[in-house]
């Protein structure tokens, strides 16, 4: 981990859950985090937590739905700090999101849950690509996908969201060609699909009785954001000429 002590790492969605525990092991390993979420008082706290890590945290509100949003965070994140090394691209929403049934959701939820997953990660490469460029430096983007991306199963009732997952697992494979046809041999993208993480997400859709039924029946053991973040710090262990594309992570005893 010497070769990353002392740069720096970009990590959407870091208020809570995955990204939270990736802020915490990147700052432990002496990289310093621009942490972006929507809640600030979050990220606040979570700074003051690690602020005699060896790494340091800056907070900037980003809220990755909004293109204005992303702008103006990117812009600061060009006065502050200038040069970049490291996208996690972690942010993301899983709300109920059924299309036909009763419990259908409004085109608003549809709409965040794509603008949030997909769009959002998009720009926010987008930029973070001319941050990464500003050194001649090895970089590094890691998207955060999901085993949804693999697999639309409808066990839960997200009805939208592996669909964002299946296309960034796509995007993820079309930004690291463009790369090599730009023959740009210094910037590796690589995705993390894990399995079911115990955080915040889902929120209300997974406090239904059947949901709790189901998630305390340990027929669907659960991951720990710690392991995420672990899986992230193996990812830029990797020789810089290596690049493992993707890593699917499920819990032991998951199909
Ligand atoms: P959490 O709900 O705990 O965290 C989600 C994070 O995303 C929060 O920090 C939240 O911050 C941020 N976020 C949500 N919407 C926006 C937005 N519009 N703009 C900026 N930030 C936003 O969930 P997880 O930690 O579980 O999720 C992290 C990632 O992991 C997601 O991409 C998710 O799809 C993926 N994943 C999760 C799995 C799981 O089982 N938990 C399994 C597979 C993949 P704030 O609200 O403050 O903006």
């Amino acid at each position: 981990m010497e070769k990353w002590e002392g740069k720096t790492a970009i990590v959407t969605g870091a208020s809570s859950g995955i990204g939270d525990a990736i802020v915490r092991d990147l700052v432990k390993h002496g990289i310093n985090v621009v942490a972006l979420a929507r809640r600030m008082v979050r990220l606040q706290k979570l700074r003051d937590q690690l602020r005699n890590e060896k790494g340091k945290v800056i907070t900037i509100k980003c809220d990755v739905s909004d293109k204005e949003s992303i702008d103006a965070a990117f812009e600061e994140i060009e006065e502050r700090v200038g040069r970049v090394h490291i996208l996690v691209n972690n942010a993301g929403i899983c709300v109920s999101s059924e299309i036909f049934s009763n419990n259908r959701k409004s085109d608003e939820v549809i709409v965040s849950t794509i603008n949030t997953n997909f769009l959002g990660l998009v720009r926010v490469s987008q930029k973070a690509y001319k941050l990464l460029k500003k050194t001649d430096d090895y970089g590094i983007i890691i998207n955060i996908g999901s085993i949804a991306g693999h697999n639309a199963s409808f066990d839960f009732p997200f009805n939208v969201y592996p669909g964002t997952k299946f296309a960034v697992r796509a995007f993820t494979e079309s930004m690291r060609q463009e790369l090599n046809k730009l023959k740009d041999t210094k910037i590796r993208v690589c995705e993390i699909s894990p399995g079911g993480v115990l955080t915040e997400i889902g929120g209300d859709s997974l406090n239904t009785p059947e949901m709790k039924a189901m998630l305390e029946s340990g027929m669907f053991p659960m991951l720990k954001s710690s392991d995420i973040s672990q899986t992230v710090l193996f990812m830029l262990m990797t020789p810089y000429e290596v690049n493992i594309t993707e890593m699917i992570v499920k819990p032991v005893g998951f199909n």
